[in-house]
């Protein structure tokens, strides 16, 4: 078909974490044989000079996904820079008409750690078909969209967050429990249901470097019918959902 996937990220100022995310998704291009571009730019970057660079992205042929990596620097406008990307190279779904889409369920694109949830829980043989279907978490990256693919899977779905009242007695009632809270080892064996679902979205790292999830493995894990670890649950699967989308991308501008 001739169609060749073309990976854009970007990254502004030396956050850590991000540096990392980053060249854990670079490493994933060249594992899968996406091509992919990396600019690093420095902190002090102005956000006129962001968007020139994700409108020269937006008309470049041989990039098909343009990623700006999560956080910015304080001086310049997240939402500004989320608009500028082309909807059709917007493999991290977050530009408002692809978030729009996923309330409707006619989607192009999937937010990459949502979708990955979902890809665990139906290669693991989980129907969510009727089940109560918690999630703790109501962020537009994670929470909210997380909400809708389980809804839209059938699931009934409560969405949990910092003003819910008695937490412990929705959490109980979850078949499937989704935390995505960043809040290190916040959900507990007793806040579970016996043989629950129970997927970790949280990366938190500790004093002492570790990284650790919203979930506290060791009680939940007692309880729980199937856990995702932290490291190496939902974290990788993210990765995953962001070369399916880089690959999606590249068929849909190929086509239009
Ligand atoms: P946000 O900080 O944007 O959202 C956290 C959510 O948790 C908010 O909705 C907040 O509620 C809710 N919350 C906070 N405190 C409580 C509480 N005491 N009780 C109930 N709910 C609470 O985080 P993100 O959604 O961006 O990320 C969540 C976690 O997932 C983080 O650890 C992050 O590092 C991780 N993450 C992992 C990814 C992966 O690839 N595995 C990708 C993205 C994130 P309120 O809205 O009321 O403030």
């Amino acid at each position: 078909m001739g169609i060749k996937p073309g990976l854009a990220v970007i990254i502004v100022g030396d956050d850590p974490a991000s540096q990392v995310y980053v060249r854990n998704k670079e490493r994933a291009c060249e594992e899968c044989g996406i091509y992919s571009e990396k600019y690093a730019l420095d902190a002090s970057t102005t956000q006129e000079e962001l968007l020139s660079l994700i409108e020269e992205l937006n008309n470049k042929k041989s990039i098909s996904g343009i990623l700006v990596q999560l956080p910015v620097p304080d001086h310049i406008d997240e939402e500004k820079i989320i608009e500028a990307i082309n909807p059709r190279k917007d493999v991290d779904a977050f530009h408002p008409i692809n978030v729009g889409k996923i309330m409707t369920g006619n989607y192009d694109f999937v937010p990459c750690t949502p979708a990955g949830v979902m890809e665990l829980i139906k290669e693991s043989g989980i129907d969510v078909c009727g089940k109560e279907c918690v999630v703790v978490g109501r962020s537009n990256i994670v929470g909210k969209p997380q909400a809708m693919l389980l809804l839209h899977n059938n699931g009934t779905v409560t969405i949990c967050h910092s003003k819910t009242k008695d937490l412990k007695e929705k959490t109980k009632k979850a078949d499937i429990l989704v935390a995505a809270v960043g809040i290190p080892n916040f959900i507990t064996g007793d806040m579970i249901k016996e043989g629950a679902v129970v997927i970790d979205v949280g990366i938190n790292r500790l004093e002492n470097k570790k990284l650790c999830g919203d979930v506290e493995f060791e009680s939940a894990e007692k309880v729980a019918g199937a856990i995702t670890p932290v490291p190496g649950g939902v974290g990788p699967m993210t990765v995953a959902m962001l070369m399916k989308n880089t690959v999606r991308a590249a068929v849909i501008n190929k086509s239009k």
